[in-house]
């Protein structure tokens, strides 16, 4: 398990001013009110806490909201009260453990988009504060990375819960790598088949063409350099669910699809943007 030292530099690294002592007493309290818990893959419960901080503190997120990671399910599941939490760490924290609380118990048992939708409304209007969506988000993300030791139905349920109503909120909140990994976790579970078949549709693609993220990226870093132009690029493979997303919309097989790769050109200013896409589309075809 990570300990509190791990989780205590790897905050320090981005803020020093951080409040190590608040870290370590909410580290100490969430682990001794958790104490004789144990999650369903046997490990002890409060691996769980610590690991959705560890998530916010990769996000850089500040001390109250990695101490509510901490202290997320001990109102809910232990015999810590709000008035505990509220004396030994003040209302602010207490507040946002509540918060989490209040989410998690809300039923989310639909499963019609139209419903869906109006979770998510409910979802952002009971979250006053931003941060109380961020460890929720973070707590949706730890379990659902962790899903395999949920009995099945349970996963079933949870990955619908995922993609209708967290993964959606993580994109509107600007956390698209978020979406992302939500979304995939919760394919896997879904429709493993589909995610396999496009997986291995990958693995001949590679076979056949070799690296091909990192030639185009050589070839456009090439083509700027001809024209003058400084700028960052970079490549990726787009997630197996949103490639399926794109084949269900269209109605097309994989080998039709003409955007399974991503590339981002970062410019210095407004003015190389066109430039950039001038260079590009004098090289490659724009499809409209
Ligand atoms: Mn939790």
């Amino acid at each position: 398990m990570t300990t509190a030292d791990e989780l205590i530099s790897l905050v320090r690294a981005y803020n020093p001013r951080s409040n190590e002592k608040l870290l370590r007493e909410a580290f100490a309290f969430g682990e001794a009110m958790h104490e004789g818990q144990f999650r369903h893959s046997g490990e002890p419960y409060f691996t769980h806490p610590v690991a959705v901080a560890m998530i916010l503190a990769e996000q850089q997120m500040d001390d109250a909201t990695l101490a509510t990671a901490l202290l997320h399910d001990t109102i809910e599941d232990t015999k810590a009260s709000y008035s505990e939490v509220a004396k030994r760490f003040g209302e602010e924290i207490a507040e946002l453990v509540d918060g989490v609380t209040k989410l998690t118990n809300l039923q989310l048992t639909s499963t019609q988009s139209k419903q869906a939708e109006n979770f998510r409304k409910l979802f952002m209007a009971m979250s006053r504060d931003l941060r109380v969506m961020l460890v929720k988000l973070s707590d949706r993300l730890h379990n659902m990375r962790t899903i395999k030791s949920m009995r099945v139905e349970k996963q079933a349920q949870k990955a619908r819960e995922t993609m209708e109503i967290y993964a959606p909120l993580a994109g509107r909140m600007g956390m698209q790598w978020m979406r992302e990994e939500l979304e995939d976790l919760a394919f896997r579970v879904l429709n493993p088949e589909a995610r396999n078949s496009i997986m291995r549709r990958f693995i001949t693609l590679q076979k056949e063409s070799g690296d091909v993220i990192e030639k185009i990226t050589s070839d456009m870093r090439l083509e700027l350099e001809k024209a003058g132009i400084i700028a960052e690029v970079s490549g990726r493979a787009k997630r197996p669910y949103s490639i399926w997303r794109k084949m269900q919309e269209k109605d097309q097989g994989f080998s039709r699809l003409s955007d399974i790769y991503g590339f981002r050109i970062v410019t210095a200013t407004e003015g190389d943007c066109y430039r950039v896409l001038g260079a590009v589309h004098q090289r490659w075809r724009a499809v409209p």
